[in-house]
């Protein structure tokens, strides 16, 4: 690891400004990934801002919104009250993720901001993209079992690892932004991106824009809900694929839904076509199974990989049987 500065702030403006003024900062909140990637060199900062002091730690209600201070630990969001009751899918993906030692430090911030597991990413001696511009995809031929099956190109087919991520995608979240500029939302849909020609960029932030919350509307979607990780291991591993399910069911008919797959792209990625089709129709595996192949169309293998094109429509099935008390 290279010896870096490290500085501790307490105020948004000052951690802003840290990190406009030097382009070798980074923000250091829970370090559950960033220190790791430090010490295989593959992000080597000459100073960490330390914003674990900034007043971004709570959840609250406000109006008939949900928000959650980008400095919540996880294990808490998890564990909290007005989370549970109104976004339990949200607690069921934050719940998955990690161990709970990991839980216990990474930030809700933090959970966004973390890089894709891909090895080749991790190893600094052989060819990525997305670390070294220009290098090519190590994983494209060679070690792609965890890779996505959604990509707009094949010069990065790394997957987003956040199970927390597919769920704010599908509760419609928003993320409140403070930088240089003022401050900025964006919907949570836009916030990560696909890796197109800039397979370095994981998101859509600009330089110096801080996560301050996010920001959940008010839904009918807290009753049948199902966060579906399929893994290696049951007890620590990152997702193969899983599904994120929340239904707002009359009777037995759909009334609202929302849909999203984690482990399939560079991006968590929401089902909204597949809602669409949902959308009124009765809660039954028949229909569960024709919603899945919609939401499969367009995938693609690269060789390792290829189960999960069965496995992802499979998952998701699965996921909302068991929301809908079907199975
Ligand atoms: Fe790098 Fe992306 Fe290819 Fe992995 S998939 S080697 S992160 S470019």
């Amino acid at each position: 690891m290279i010896n870096f500065d490290y500085v501790r702030v307490s105020t948004i403006k000052a951690a802003v400004d840290a990190i406009v003024k030097d382009n070798n900062s980074l923000w250091l909140a829970g370090g559950t990934n960033l220190v790791d990637l430090m010490k295989k060199g593959v992000m080597t900062p000459q100073k960490l801002v330390d914003i674990n002091n900034l007043p971004l730690k709570e959840i609250k209600k406000e109006g008939n919104k949900l928000i959650i201070g980008a400095l919540a630990l996880n294990s808490t969001v998890a564990d909290n009250e007005l989370v549970r009751k109104e976004q339990p899918l949200l607690a069921l993906a934050v719940q998955a993720g990690a161990s709970a030692q990991l839980r216990n430090m990474a930030t809700v911030g933090g959970n966004m901001m973390q890089r894709t597991r891909c090895p080749y990413f991790y190893n600094t001696d052989m060819p990525c993209n997305k670390r070294e511009p220009g290098t090519g995809c190590g994983a494209l031929k060679g070690f792609n079992r965890m890779h996505a099956i959604f990509t707009d190109t094949e010069k990065c087919i790394a997957v987003h690892p956040s199970d927390m991520s597919v769920g704010l995608v599908a509760l419609d979240a928003t993320v409140l932004l403070s930088g240089p500029r003022g401050d900025r939302r964006i919907p949570f849909q836009n916030f990560h991106r696909l890796p197109g020609n800039l397979p370095q960029k994981d998101n859509t932030l600009e330089r110096g824009e801080l996560i301050v919350a996010v920001e959940i509307p008010e839904n009918k979607l807290n009753k049948h809900v199902h966060y579906l990780k399929v893994r290696d291991r049951t007890s620590y591993a990152f997702a193969l694929v899983s599904a994120a399910v929340a239904v707002d069911l009359e009777g037995s008919t759909i009334k609202d839904i929302r849909l999203a797959l984690g482990g399939v792209a560079h991006k968590p990625w929401r089902l909204t076509e597949v809602e669409n089709f949902l959308k009124g129709k009765a809660a039954t595996e028949v229909n569960y199974k024709q919603a899945a192949a919609l939401a499969i169309r367009g995938a693609k293998g690269f060789g390792l990989n290829n189960f999960k094109l069965k496995l992802a429509p499979n998952t998701l099935v699965e996921a909302l049987k068991t929301a809908t008390g079907k199975s």
